[in-house]
């Protein structure tokens, strides 16, 4: 039996909603996701608006029965779409995912495809928004922003323990160099930074425009004062960040890690960052984050102990997968979920498809 379900906003329907409207179940839906889904849709034509239905809770194989009359389901980051939760969406009728994020390693495409069930997705809403809280990561570790802060609150204003080092003329490495990873590069750039990449699919424009070299995994690793990843996490990608890539890097070399929390093989960091061979580690994502990212949980103890060890350490920055987290970037978000739903309600070709495969 499930307990302590709570629909936020039970039903939010227009009194003229045609009755084929597509019926969305929208989960791990936070306050900011109803205000801005329910603007856009406001602002259609009453024959094109959806009707959309929220759920505090995550999406995953118990919470998968609360899809019943619905047809199409709109699951974010951490929402589990696992053998067992598809199976109940398709069950119970559901015909397209409609992811509303850029990455689906949280989705069992496989099963989905069994199950004909579409799956759609957001591939680009700001990059700005995650290149520019990557900056800010980088920006706060190397200058102590965030000591800095909570010592002038309290009355004290040393300098102490407080030296940090110029980003000008500093080795970049940046692992992925898709929408985000060139967004930060124009930004890495504007700071005089030296810019080296890596990519299985290098692009030549990069290579002009940022003045960046493209060099293999591991002399990234090797060089780089700072690396940021900005890579999806793959079969390939998974715990690139382990104890062997760490100790080829330089001693004190710094991490920020705004892509996936699976990129790095946490315990091995966190014994880095006590040797020293780590000089710092910014995350806006954790490899653990299910269960603690987008909640209060300030009143509870934290249970997960690498979780609570970084937050310990002077030299790491833990925000709770907020890069992405503008109001322009939101905007973005809820427009291309809404346009993808109705491109595929209405058989319409849609270029956000991630299943079907597209030939
Ligand atoms: P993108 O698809 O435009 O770029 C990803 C790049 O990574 C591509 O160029 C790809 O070739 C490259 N890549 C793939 N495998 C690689 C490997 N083994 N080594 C190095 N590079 C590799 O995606 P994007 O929009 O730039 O987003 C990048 C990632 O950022 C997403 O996959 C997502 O996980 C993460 N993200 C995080 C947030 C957040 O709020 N923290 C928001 C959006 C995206």
């Amino acid at each position: 039996m499930l307990s302590g379900l709570k629909q936020f906003s039970k039903f939010y329907k227009f009194a003229t909603t045609p009755a084929k409207s597509p019926r969305v179940a929208v989960f791990s839906a936070k306050k900011y996701d109803i205000k801005f889904f329910n603007q856009i849709n406001e602002k259609l034509p009453i024959e094109k608006r959806i009707i959309f239905d929220y759920f505090e809770e995550e999406l995953n194989e118990k919470t998968a029965i609360l899809t019943q009359g619905y047809d199409v389901i709109c699951p974010f980051v951490n929402d589990k779409l696992n053998q067992p939760t598809i199976q109940t969406l398709a069950k119970n009728g559901i015909d397209l995912i409609a992811l509303r994020c850029a990455g689906f390693n949280n989705t069992d495409l496989e099963c989905a495809q069994k199950n004909n069930i579409k799956v759609v997705r957001v591939p680009a809403y700001s990059p700005h928004a995650v290149a520019e809280h990557t900056m800010a990561l980088l920006l706060s570790l190397v200058r102590k922003i965030h000591k800095a802060y909570n010592r002038t609150k309290d009355g004290n204003f040393s300098l102490d323990g407080l030296l940090g080092f110029d980003l000008y003329k500093k080795k970049i490495g940046i692992f992925g160099t898709g929408k985000i990873g060139q967004t930060f590069m124009g930004i890495c750039q504007g700071f005089g930074m030296e810019i080296l990449c890596h990519d299985p699919y290098p692009n030549e424009e990069v290579v002009k425009k940022y003045n960046a070299r493209y060099v293999d995994q591991a002399t990234l690793f090797k060089e780089c004062d700072i690396i940021s990843l900005h890579c999806p996490l793959t079969f390939s990608t998974q715990y690139v960040i382990d104890r062997k890539t760490i100790d080829i890097m330089k001693k004190g070399a710094i991490i920020i890690n705004t892509g996936r929390g699976k990129l790095m093989r946490t315990d091995e960091v966190i014994a880095a960052l006590k040797s020293g061979q780590l000089g710092g580690v910014a995350l806006d994502v954790y490899e653990h984050e299910e269960g603690y990212f987008f909640k209060d949980v300030s009143a509870d103890v934290i249970y997960d102990d690498d979780l609570a060890r970084l937050l310990m350490y002077p030299n790491v920055i833990v925000t709770s997968h907020q890069a992405f987290f503008t109001q322009e970037a939101i905007t973005a978000i809820c427009q291309t979920t809404i346009d993808n739903i109705l491109k595929i309600k209405a058989n319409e070709p849609c270029d956000n498809m991630v299943l079907p495969l597209q030939k």
